[in-house]
């Protein structure tokens, strides 16, 4: 059995896991850091990941927030990450002797429940992860698909409004501009004063302009109507998202994950009936089913695509496995 330290780098924290060949973790850590250490905090944090690991390694997969450039696993542009040295996978390639790959963490995420998750046994499948943004990631012909340099599946920053609300990533209208875990909040903010009791505006303390999609989600456990209704609305934009993506690539099943979906269940439920709405009367639709990873897709992901790399380069035979 070969072994590989997978590492997730998050703004909050960094995750390390040891993860077998067949995408088992066998230990975890968790190493709180901040948004200015970033991939910064790297070093350290694998050093005492490989300290902890009670396995030997035979490779390190690195799964960042941000555009990471393919083959070369160069880090370009990570919005909400610091970073100082976009060659941080060569270095410690370098310093532990052992084959490091650096990857999208949406892409990393998406192979992950391809291999080992939700979208086992497909060949072609679409991830696409809603948190405070969303991210993406395509299988097609059982392989990842990166593009022409590794940029590609950024779905969230597909434009679908043109005059719709700004996105952090400089443009508007982009589909996490309009159906993100932010989304949710600012429509809540925008519609909180036609429902002046609503339970949002209530946990909120009665300020519209502190309301968060996490009040919706909390709202709408208790069936609070506001809630209810902005949770649906928000699966149906999603749905309408995920059905032009479906469209364009023809997947047999779309892996949706992320933090909003625990927001509430109706979320998944809208986004189906409507990604049904609009193939009526053409062909079936694919299926879109929830991520069974959870925040281990990362690590699990980026792990066994560097058991992968170390394999095609001839490597990672020396324990044998
Ligand atoms: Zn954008």
């Amino acid at each position: 059995m070969r072994y590989s330290l997978g590492v997730d780098i998050g703004g909050t924290k960094i995750l390390g896991a040891v993860v077998d060949e067949d995408g088992t973790i066998i230990g975890k850590t968790r190493v709180p850091t901040d948004r200015a250490e970033g991939v910064d905090a790297l070093p350290e944090a694998v050093d005492l990941f490989l300290a902890e690991a009670n396995k030997p390694i035979d490779a390190i997969g690195l799964a960042v927030a941000g555009f990471v450039e393919y083959p070369s696993g160069r880090i370009l542009f990570a919005p909400n990450l610091s970073f100082s040295n976009p060659d941080i996978g060569e270095d410690l390639s370098r310093e532990y002797g052992l084959p490091v790959v650096v990857e999208n963490d949406a892409n990393a995420a998406a192979w992950a429940e391809n291999r080992f998750g939700a979208g086992r046994g497909t060949r072609d499948m679409l991830m696409v992860t809603v948190g405070t943004g969303i991210g993406g990631g395509i299988i097609a012909g059982g392989r990842l698909y990166r593009g022409s340099r590794g940029f590609g599946a950024e779905f969230g920053h597909i434009p679908v409004t043109p005059d719709g609300p700004p996105c952090n990533c400089g443009s508007h209208g982009c589909f996490e501009a309009v159906a993100s875990g932010r989304a949710l909040g600012r429509m809540a903010q925008e519609r909180a004063g036609d429902f002046p009791d609503s339970e949002v505006l209530r946990l909120a303390g009665g300020r519209v302009q502190n309301i968060t999609g996490a009040m919706v989600g909390k709202a709408a456990d208790i069936r609070d109507p506001f809630a209810v209704e902005l949770l649906w609305d928000l699966g149906t934009l999603l749905g309408a998202g995920l059905a032009g993506l479906a469209k364009a690539f023809d997947p047999e099943m779309i892996v949706v994950g992320g933090g909003v979906l625990e927001e509430g269940e109706s979320i998944l439920a809208a986004a189906r009936e409507e990604v049904v709405a609009r193939y009526k009367g053409q062909v079936d639709p694919p299926s879109v089913v929830s991520a069974s990873l959870g925040n281990d897709a990362g690590v699990v992901g980026a792990a066994q695509l560097s058991l992968e790399a170390a394999a095609a380069r001839g490597i990672g035979e020396m324990h044998g496995g």
